[in-house]
């Protein structure tokens, strides 16, 4: 887990380690598109930057729904289903321009989405959902994937090893 400064740290005012507690987030636009809603970078946006928090209500099992989210190696999820919080609105890309770290922020944890490479003003922000389909499951049809990249696989779900 990544971890902020608190208050204590030597940095004082001039310390870029606090850069999720400051709300330094970036602009951003909620767009229709072919499959509901997705979120668009309104500035541009340099690889390894902070972007936006995925908030909603933290709750102790899985919600069970599309807008849950895991604090990784905790058994606790963000339910972003009622809030209407812009983070939510970024959809799954198998070439994703953003990833989601938890950080711990003056001791609470927190999802937060960060660039992954540069991404330019207008362009769609995406994550690897990293939703996965048992192997078992196999007949099961994962949910089309949309996210138009090269390297596409088809589903949003990846098949589980082993
Ligand atoms: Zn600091
Ligand atoms: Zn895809």
């Amino acid at each position: 887990m990544h971890i902020e400064c608190d208050d204590n740290c030597r940095g004082g005012a001039g310390c870029s380690n606090k850069r999720i507690q400051r709300c330094k987030v970036k602009k951003v636009k909620k767009k229709r598109v072919e499959k509901g809603f997705g979120l668009f970078a309104d500035e541009d946006i340099q690889k390894g930057e902070y972007v936006i928090e995925y908030i909603g209500k933290i709750v102790n099992k899985d919600p069970e729904n599309e807008y849950g989210m895991k604090y990784k190696d905790f058994h606790l999820w963000v339910d972003g289903s009622k809030k209407n919080a812009l983070a939510k609105r970024i959809n799954h890309s198998c070439d994703p321009n953003c990833a989601n770290h938890m950080w711990a922020v003056k001791g609470m944890p927190r999802l937060c989405f960060f660039a992954n490479r540069n991404i330019v003003k207008g362009e769609e922000l995406t994550f690897s959902y990293g939703w996965t389909l048992p192997k078992k499951d196999l007949k099961r049809k994962g949910t089309v994937c949309l996210c138009g990249a090269k390297s596409c696989s088809g589903t949003i779900e990846k098949v589980e090893i082993s």
